[in-house]
């Protein structure tokens, strides 16, 4: 099936509340502008480098996520034009991503991500780190990042319940947070989960935002 095609068949199964970010990793342009040519306007990356590329190459009104491991030295590349960053894994990373943000005369929209799989791979921040720092006064002074919600990846396996649990952990994460932290804050709304394998059971569980990549681009070859 063509991009179109693959694309067209998720676009029934997403429920209007919830958010497609197309993952194009590793993709060439001519695939994002496919899949844009289909009406589709927030694309995925994890790479810095590749990201920028792509920003300047691409046209301006498509809407970037940035998805992978953000390394703080990097954040200056993305941090001019980036809509939403997933990948907040530290505090170190969001004073980075806040003086940036001062830099370009913007407020960053900012995912925290959370470790909710079983694999010691995966990034994300417990929610005792998160909870100590969203506490602190200085967090409170930051005024170039939004906070707007959580982002977390499931174990990678057949097993449904495992996967299920794992969705169900971040929703509990979201509102902890939320009832805590972010009650006068209706921005804080998002959850962001649910890859090719199993977005549909994050959307059963609460996703308001999916990340899919090979279902819509064909699986990726790690050449690079
Ligand atoms: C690659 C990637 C995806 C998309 O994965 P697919 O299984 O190809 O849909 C989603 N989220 C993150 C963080 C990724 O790195």
């Amino acid at each position: 099936m063509s991009i179109k095609e693959n694309l067209e068949q998720i676009f029934t199964t997403i429920p209007n509340h919830v958010k497609l970010v197309a993952v194009s990793k590793f993709k060439p342009n001519e695939a994002i502008l496919e899949a844009y040519e289909t009406g589709q306007r927030s694309f995925g990356e994890n790479k810095v480098q590749e990201l920028k590329q792509k920003f300047e190459d691409l046209p301006k009104d498509i809407e970037w996520h940035f998805i992978g491991h953000l390394q703080t030295n990097k954040v200056k590349y993305i941090a001019p034009f980036v809509s939403l960053i997933h990948s907040v894994d530290s505090y170190k990373l969001l004073q980075t991503i806040d003086k940036e943000g001062y830099k370009n005369n913007r407020i960053i929209n900012c995912l925290l991500q959370f470790h909710i799989a079983t694999e010691e791979t995966k990034f994300g921040l417990s929610l005792d780190e998160a909870q100590e720092f969203l506490a602190n006064e200085e967090f409170q002074k930051m005024k170039h990042i939004s906070i707007v919600g959580v982002m977390g990846m499931a174990t990678f396996t057949d097993d449904e319940k495992q996967i299920v649990r794992e969705f169900k952990s971040l929703k509990f994460i979201f509102e902890e947070l939320n009832s805590k932290f972010f009650a006068s804050k209706p921005d804080f709304k998002e959850i962001s989960m649910g890859m090719s394998d199993d977005y549909k059971l994050a959307i059963e569980q609460g996703s308001t935002i999916v990340r899919i990549g090979s279902n819509i681009f064909g699986s990726r070859q790690y050449t690079q």
